[in-house]
């Protein structure tokens, strides 16, 4: 089984509904009007912990054997801040490992959430063999930040919703790094809209799982800091399931620029009033650059908004990218 069954998403939504919000699909006159189809957003940063990770942390919590002392996890940020939510309401402990690259706004909300932080290597990668000791050591339960069927099935109740809120769509945009997201909302919008098409958007500076459909296995790219953080790292050489999960359910992948991030950033801001991060504007930087063109009704999911503000604010200033000064 590597496409999520609809009825596993149907049961971790029941699950997790207490938990979590159910967020709004909004309408976009603006991006409407600039991509001459009608163009909505998943309102998804709105979520609690400001971002959609939540669902899958709560589905994964929720499903964990009686008697289990603790949880830990590699993040870029956004997982590990739902983990440690999502534990805390279930009186687990819970261990986060970080890289070097992930923003201090991130560490301090998950340190408030009480959950214990260990900073460990260069990458993604590293964090992920830091947690795996932590788990082997300590005998908690390792929550993997995507690769995961909990997590695949929490993250897809986005998915029912979508098609919920709006049965005719024809394109959704989703942000792709490790695939949880994708593989849960495509298996859940393929379900009940076969005719859907599914665009994954990464950003150019380290599209693993791009990369990885490439070679038609995964495969490792170089780490890269980039607007999109939360993009960052690699989807693991010994991937399990949304590896193969994306492989059959995307229609389409494109990238983008950091100054084509940026741009998503500032419009987002500018037109619709919302504050999010580099990861959740990719999908309308794709929407302005032209990299992709819908044909019809379009989902743009907004999938996070923990940017640090003081990059917000020199992103709104102008700055097309993390070292840009100007
Ligand atoms: C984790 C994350 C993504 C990517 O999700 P994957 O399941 O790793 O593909 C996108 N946007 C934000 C804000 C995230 O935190």
């Amino acid at each position: 089984m590597s496409v999520m069954p609809l009825a596993e998403i149907q049961l971790a939504a029941s699950r997790i509904r207490p938990a979590v919000v159910r967020t709004a699909l909004e309408p976009s006159p603006s991006l409407s009007r600039l991509a001459g189809v009608p163009v909505h957003l998943k309102m998804e940063h709105r979520q609690r912990t400001g971002a959609f990770k939540l669902r899958g942390a709560a589905n994964a919590i929720l499903s964990l054997p009686p008697g289990t002392r603790g949880v830990v996890a590699a993040s870029t940020g956004n997982h590990g801040r739902a983990l440690a939510h999502a534990a805390r309401a279930a009186g687990l402990a819970c261990t986060i490992c970080l890289s070097r690259l992930v923003p201090a706004n991130k560490i301090v909300a998950i340190e408030a959430l009480g959950a214990r932080v260990h900073i460990q290597g260069a990458g993604q990668d590293d964090a992920q063999r830091e947690a795996d000791r932590l788990a082997a050591e300590e005998g908690f339960v390792g929550v993997p930040p995507f690769d995961h069927p909990a997590i695949v099935a929490g993250q897809g109740t986005i998915g029912l919703e979508i098609v919920e809120d709006l049965p005719d769509v024809e394109t959704v945009l989703v942000p792709l790094s490790g695939g949880g997201l994708m593989a849960g909302v495509a298996a859940a919008v393929k379900a009940l809209s076969p005719r859907t098409r599914i665009v994954g958007v990464s950003m150019e500076r380290g599209a693993a799982m791009a990369a990885s459909l490439q070679a038609g296995r995964p495969i490792e790219v170089e780490e890269r800091s980039t607007l999109a953080d939360s993009l960052g790292g690699g989807i693991g050489l010994s991937n399990r399931w949304t590896f193969e999960a994306t492989r059959q359910l995307v229609d389409e992948v494109v990238l983008v620029t950091e100054a084509e991030i940026a741009a998503g950033i500032r419009q987002i801001y500018r037109e619709e009033r919302e504050v999010v991060e580099g990861a959740a504007a990719v999908g309308v930087s794709a929407l302005l650059s032209g990299r992709v063109r819908p044909l019809g009704a379009t989902v743009a999911l907004l999938s996070g908004r923990n940017i640090d503000p003081t990059l917000h604010l020199r992103v709104l200033n102008g700055a097309d990218s993390l070292e840009d000064r100007t």
